[in-house]
């Protein structure tokens, strides 16, 4: 068992949160606040134990300058302040004297949030790559590190694995929460037990497909991916989404497994995407080649909920259509309608599939809604997530 924040006396010590503020900003303004959210019961019980409180965070990727801009955590601090009813003091800053004069200026309970941590990636990747000087610095800024932001888990970065190198550490509420709600997956899980994928890439859940293709009962492929699938079992996908260097995976997946990969018998299809274009309904084998595969067509809802139906356990990652745009939510928003009336054991993961159940008022439906998408997929697998495996074990 890791260690966790209520292993520590955290009275009047520096307790440094990596948190998960990785939310989409667009001008300034914080369009989905689920995860700061989330992290609250973290932050709130640090500070009634009298703690000093200094969070970290990544937001999207930093490349270039221009990026700092776009990047800035300085809205969530202005968030934070009013959900915590407490101001939380910005540094915009990732090092040097005025973070660790306002560090040793603080008072016990107070509240201070460094600025984006991949600003520190514009110097030969820092951050991502887990420099040493970097992981060592940042910890030695606290006392007690805890992590709490399970989307970057599976990553070895200097604001997690760097930090927990260096000093005494343990996990938050939030990343407790997600590893018990995702070992109900690993750990027997109850059957039947199906799995949806979906998203753009075929490459990104390679891993998924090929770990828990024997431990699902099946796996339900929508959205961009499935065209690969589909043309790898030999259909014209028109202008679709494909993966051409991955065919021959799919292929031989289908060949190995084929009443366990269940692909769409039908697709909506457009030849752009654009809320409320001109729209078809089309069988796989009637997609024209100047079409694309936006979305999962009724019949392919139909045949996905016989296989859904009676579940006690349904995973989903990835959404099976385009559903930020007019026209092509229509598989996807009624996905949520068919798990949630399910009597199963629901857990959706991933950014996209997440901001969806938000989008389509299904998240207080589903069993548990898993902050991170390639980390949920890394747990899944049971790949080694090294920020969390440096987490001090209970004695
Ligand atoms: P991912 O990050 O791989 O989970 O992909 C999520 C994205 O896949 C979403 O933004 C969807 O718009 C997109 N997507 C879903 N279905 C399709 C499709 N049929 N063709 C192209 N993109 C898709």
């Amino acid at each position: 068992m890791k260690k966790t924040i209520k292993d520590y006396d955290l009275s009047g010590k520096k307790v440094i949160i990596r948190c998960d503020f990785n939310v989409p900003i667009e001008n300034g303004i914080i369009k989905d606040e689920s995860r700061i959210k989330k992290s609250l019961k973290t932050i709130r019980y640090a500070r009634k134990q009298g703690a000093k409180v200094i969070l970290m965070s990544h937001l999207g990727r930093v490349k270039t300058i221009e990026d700092k801009e776009k990047y800035t955590l300085k809205p969530v601090a202005e968030r934070l302040s009013k959900l915590l009813r407490k101001k939380v003091k910005f540094i915009n800053e990732t090092r040097g004297q005025n973070l660790e004069n306002a560090i040793d200026n603080m008072k016990d309970k107070d509240v201070i949030l460094i600025e984006n941590t991949r600003f520190e990636d514009l110097d030969g990747k820092k951050e991502s790559n887990n420099d040493k000087e970097l992981g060592k610095y940042w910890a030695s800024l606290g006392d007690i590190f805890i992590n709490d932001a399970f989307g970057t888990i599976h990553r070895s970065h200097a604001s997690n694995l760097g930090i927990a190198s260096n000093i005494p550490n343990g996990l938050g509420f939030l990343v407790e929460e997600e590893i018990k709600k995702l070992t109900k997956l690993t750990n027997k899980p109850r059957k039947p037990y199906t799995i949806i994928l979906g998203g753009a890439k075929v490459s990104d859940k390679i891993g998924v497909i090929s770990n828990l293709i024997t431990k699902a009962d099946y796996i339900l492929i929508g959205g961009g991916m499935a065209f690969t699938f589909l043309k790898a079992a030999g259909f014209n996908i028109g202008s679709s989404l494909c993966e051409r260097e991955k065919l021959s995976y799919c292929k031989e997946m289908l060949e190995n497994y084929p009443d366990k990969l269940i692909l769409p018998i039908d697709v909506i299809t457009a030849t752009e995407i654009k809320d409320n274009t001109k729209t078809h309904e089309r069988f796989i084998n009637e997609i024209e080649e100047d079409e694309m595969g936006l979305d999962i067509g009724p019949r392919t809802l139909e045949v996905f909920k016989q296989y859904l139906d009676d579940c006690k356990t349904i995973f989903w990652n990835g959404p099976v259509g385009c559903f930020e745009t007019k026209g092509f939510e229509n598989g996807t928003k009624e996905l949520f309608e068919i798990i949630t009336n399910t009597k199963a054991y629901t857990l959706v993961g991933g950014g996209d599939t997440a901001r969806a159940a938000t989008t389509f008022n299904y998240e207080n439906k589903i069993s548990h809604v898993s902050t991170g998408g390639g980390a949920s997929l890394a747990f899944l697998e049971g790949i080694e997530l090294p920020a969390l495996k440096i987490i001090n074990e209970k004695k």
